[in-house]
């Protein structure tokens, strides 16, 4: 699209910068090949760089080399862990003593909440259906955020995992990892974290957060679509069943069965995303050329400019955190008696690049009132000047469907 765009969907994916398709563009030209496999000088070095964008990426975000596969989002991330689970439950897939914990039964729970990202949800209600586990979540409030409050009722013996965003795609708001990470702790709970949306905006450092797995993408951190990654703290990863079999991920096959490698490698079964992880990484390095702490404070900057602007506009509500209270560079808006769509394409029409629809989150909608919100989401190339264009158009659009 001609300029003048601005875009204000960076939630769904983000823009990369000029570095990023160049890191991707010299790889495939100098140095691609299969990696792991070959015994030739070429697949050394694609192997080395795979294998250097890996402990790019897990230095990123607090983590161990080995405690990162490599995904095609953060949605297959989950779904992998899902159904390892489901593959510890039957014995299958590499099951030994260790994957124990990984086991559900009726009777067992699993608890999320209702303000999760479809991609954080459904892949836990099918494993539910498989097993014959419970599933439970923890309730929002009438703003879309989570009842801390319920957490003591939901939590107990019976639960096995509890699987959390870290920061919601719709609100903006930023959980409270530490108390739910204690509280999942103390009730002998593994937790899974939904980092695709903290990962890309806030410093983020696995091992200090405690989580057991955490699951984001490429996409939305200035990298290509086709990579994310599934975090796993070491023992547990190889303890884990696998979930896709097949090549480069054994060390040894006979016709009646096969040994499996340790982790990463063990869940990364055929030919991996090879040039999208090595850009992944020069996104990476991107970002901490600017500096998380940088980014974060910039977006807080922006998102507060925004529900400062949007609690300011007549007859638009703006869900989740109120204005002063934390959010990322994100808000989510209804305008009264216009359906989300209608301002998307007026905003579209003024070049404002926005996001309509349930953004994937349909329980938390419905639990708001609501079927559709608008979503302008910022990231790191957007200026004040962006949101003071949004905001503009914003207040024009009830004018203009009265
Ligand atoms: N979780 C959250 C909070 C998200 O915002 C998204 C994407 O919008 C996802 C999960 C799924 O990410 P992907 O589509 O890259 O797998």
């Amino acid at each position: 699209m001609d300029a003048p765009l601005v875009y204000l969907d960076s939630g769904a994916t983000s823009q990369r910068p000029e570095s990023v398709i160049e890191a991707e563009g010299q790889f495939l030209r100098n140095s691609y090949a299969a990696v792991h496999r070959g015994a030739h000088t070429l697949a050394v070095e694609a192997t080395d760089a795979f294998e250097e964008a890996r402990r790019t990426v897990a230095d990123f975000v607090g983590a161990d080399e080995r405690e990162i596969v490599w995904t095609s989002n953060a949605t297959e991330a989950i779904n992998l862990l899902t159904y390892a689970f489901s593959n510890a439950t039957a014995g299958s897939n590499g099951s030994g003593p260790g994957s124990q914990r990984f086991r559900l039964a009726e009777g067992d729970e699993v608890l999320v909440t209702e303000s999760e990202h479809h991609a954080n949800l459904v892949p836990w209600q099918e494993l539910c259906a498989r097993t014959g586990a419970t599933l439970r979540w923890i309730p929002v409030d009438d703003d879309g955020l989570l009842r801390l409050d319920a957490l003591g009722d939901l939590l107990n013996e019976r639960t096995k995992v509890l699987a959390f965003t870290h920061v919601s795609n719709v609100t903006g708001a930023v959980n409270d990892v530490a108390t739910l990470v204690a509280a999942a702790k103390s009730a002998g709970a593994l937790t899974v974290l939904d980092a695709c949306q903290s990962v890309p905006h806030l410093p983020v450092d696995f091992h200090a957060l405690g989580v057991d797995f955490a699951a984001f993408s490429g996409h939305k951190m200035l990298g290509p679509t086709g990579i994310g990654a599934l975090y796993g703290r070491a023992e547990l990863l190889n303890s884990l069943p696998t979930f896709l079999t097949g090549g480069s991920m054994i060390t040894s096959v006979t016709m009646e069965r096969t040994e499996y490698l340790p982790a990463p490698a063990r869940f990364e079964a055929g030919t991996q995303r090879i040039s999208q992880a090595v850009a992944l990484a020069e996104a990476v390095r991107f970002l901490k050329d600017l500096g998380m702490d940088r980014v974060a404070a910039w977006e807080a900057e922006l998102g507060q400019r925004l529900a400062r602007g949007v609690a300011q506009i007549p007859g638009v509500r703006l869900v989740g955190p109120r204005p002063g209270q934390e959010r990322v560079g994100l808000a989510s808006v209804v305008v009264e008696g216009v359906h989300a769509h209608d301002v998307g394409q007026l905003l579209d029409v003024a070049g404002v690049a926005v996001r309509v629809g349930h953004h994937c989150a349909q329980p938390l909608h419905r639990r708001l009132g609501i079927t559709a919100t608008t979503r302008a989401s910022a990231y790191v190339y957007n200026t004040t000047a962006d949101v003071d264009r949004f905001l503009e158009e914003l207040s024009g659009v009830r004018a203009y469907f009265r």
